[in-house]
């Protein structure tokens, strides 16, 4: 067994019924072997072993009372992943389907994502099984202020910074934020997302949408290819979505589709600014169905516990969660003649899907590649923060577009470092873990 073959095999046996870390975990594993095999110092100082352990797991009961004055009983977490090249830094998702898997994938894929931003973050994760769909405004404050009671105690602007993520937007922020201030005493970047007002950055809501379609953008280049005129299909509706439809929009694409996990509206005339705004309202505001949208456009079809990968497109931004794009989706989507895929979610392809994407040699840039915009501007609030100062738009979306321009360099010029060139999977992973590891190598066995 190869050293990296038996570091999967200690990952699945220590880490029972986690399935979604095990597929993060061995999509990194299965491509960075090369990586391994051309510096035998990672091996002698046993960096997997400690890579694949969280530095860091907490675990809290979050109590509350609802409307009726009800007890409610959730259950809160952080995953403090690996801090080797700065303060942990990563989203909280609010859901029915969160566990200690589900936030373990992600704060594991935030390391190297951090990593390719190249700013100083380390990788983490939290959040709950709440489910904030359906609760009022009052019920998502208290529940919040409790879960920001004990979170408290392990965050801090040098130490581990949160984020939003499903579930967590302006809303939650600010409540979280508000309760950190009042428990702490003191108004620092412990969190980003933050309202404009009062300590967030310019771009942030819009940096994971658009630093999508621009390194979408840069793929194409790499092609001699343009997104003007490209038919796109986008999946969610949130936050992510929203913002990759806007920049599709400004960059003269037609974006067809949106959904939500009730199902997919399919708008041939395309989702134009106008309909973007209902659709934010509609999200942000009324926290509605999308299938109103079928309701209110004519010549729109909403196909019930649909995803969107049926329609035919030219490019795929899949937008709204883990494993929502299969073997079968993938070969629809090339079949249909997709020539690009941007993942503004995380590990929105399942293992399958990714073979079909890579076998047929389409333009696929993974999620720690493609949506790390939104890191890497949360990463600039932060450094607006400590300075004290507000950068304006324009010079935050530059650095957006910097940023997302030299993740793309990096996976594209590691790949054919190591051999396999266009593969973004293993030029980003390769290259965000080699960063880590050099750091952990000089900072000794912590
Ligand atoms: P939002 O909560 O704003 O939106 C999530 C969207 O995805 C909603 O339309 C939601 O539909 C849909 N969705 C969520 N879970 C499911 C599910 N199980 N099945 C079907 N649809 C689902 O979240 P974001 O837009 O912030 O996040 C979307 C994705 O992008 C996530 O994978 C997140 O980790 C990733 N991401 C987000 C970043 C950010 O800055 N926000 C940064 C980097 C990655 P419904 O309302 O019906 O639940």
């Amino acid at each position: 067994m190869s050293y990296v073959e038996s570091i999967m095999d200690l990952v699945v046996r220590r880490n029972p019924a986690e399935p979604e870390f095990h597929q993060a975990v061995k999509e990194v594993l299965d491509s960075i072997a090369p990586a391994i095999a051309r510096h035998p110092e990672y091996e002698k100082n046993r960096i997997l072993e400690r890579l694949t352990e969280p530095e860091r797991v907490i675990m809290f009961r979050v109590p509350w009372t609802d409307d009726k004055n009800q007890i409610q009983v959730n259950r809160g977490f952080r995953i403090e992943f690996n801090s080797a090249i700065g303060p942990y830094k990563g989203g909280l998702r609010f859901h029915p389907t969160v566990y200690l898997g589900i936030l373990k994938f992600l704060a594991f894929e935030q390391i190297f994502k951090n990593s390719l931003t190249t700013l100083p973050m380390g990788g983490g994760k939290g959040g709950s099984d709440f489910d904030p769909k359906g609760k009022s405004d009052m019920e998502v404050m208290r529940f919040c202020q409790s879960f920001m009671t004990e979170l408290c105690k392990y965050i801090g602007p040098d130490t581990d910074v949160p984020a939003g993520d499903i579930g967590v937007g302006g809303r939650e922020i600010g409540y979280l934020f508000g309760q950190y201030k009042r428990i702490r005493n003191e108004f620092t970047g412990v969190l980003t997302g933050k309202g404009l007002n009062w300590g967030g950055s310019l771009i942030r809501p819009e940096a994971t949408g658009y630093g999508a379609v621009y390194f979408a953008q840069n793929m194409l280049g790499a092609r001699d290819m343009d997104i003007r005129g490209k038919i796109c299909t986008v999946s969610g509706s949130g936050n992510v979505a929203q913002y990759t439809v806007e920049k599709l929009n400004q960059l003269g694409a037609k974006v067809v589709t949106l959904s939500d996990s009730n199902g997919t509206i399919f708008d041939p005339a395309g989702v134009d600014d106008e309909k973007l705004a209902f659709v934010m309202d509609l999200k942000n505001v009324r926290r509605g169905r999308i299938s109103e949208y079928a309701n209110k456009y004519p010549g729109v079809k909403f196909l019930a516990g649909e995803r969107p990968w049926g329609i035919k497109c030219d490019c795929a931004f899949p937008s709204a969660t883990q494993n929502e794009i299969n073997g079968a989706d993938a070969a629809t989507l090339v079949k249909n003649g997709c020539i690009l895929v941007s993942e503004g979610a995380n590990m929105p392809t399942d293992p399958d899907g990714v073979k079909v994407f890579l076998d047929n040699k389409i333009l696929y840039g993974p999620g720690k590649a493609a949506n790390a915009g939104g890191v890497a501007v949360s990463g600039l609030e932060m450094a607006q923060n400590s300075q004290h100062v507000c950068w304006p738009r324009e010079e935050v979306d530059r650095r957006l577009h910097q940023i997302m321009e030299s993740i793309h360099r990096q996976a594209y010029e590691t790949a054919e470092d190591y051999g396999f060139p266009g593969n973004y999977v293993v030029g980003a992973n390769i290259a965000g873990f080699t960063k880590v590891a050099d750091a952990m190598l000089d900072q000794g066995l912590v």
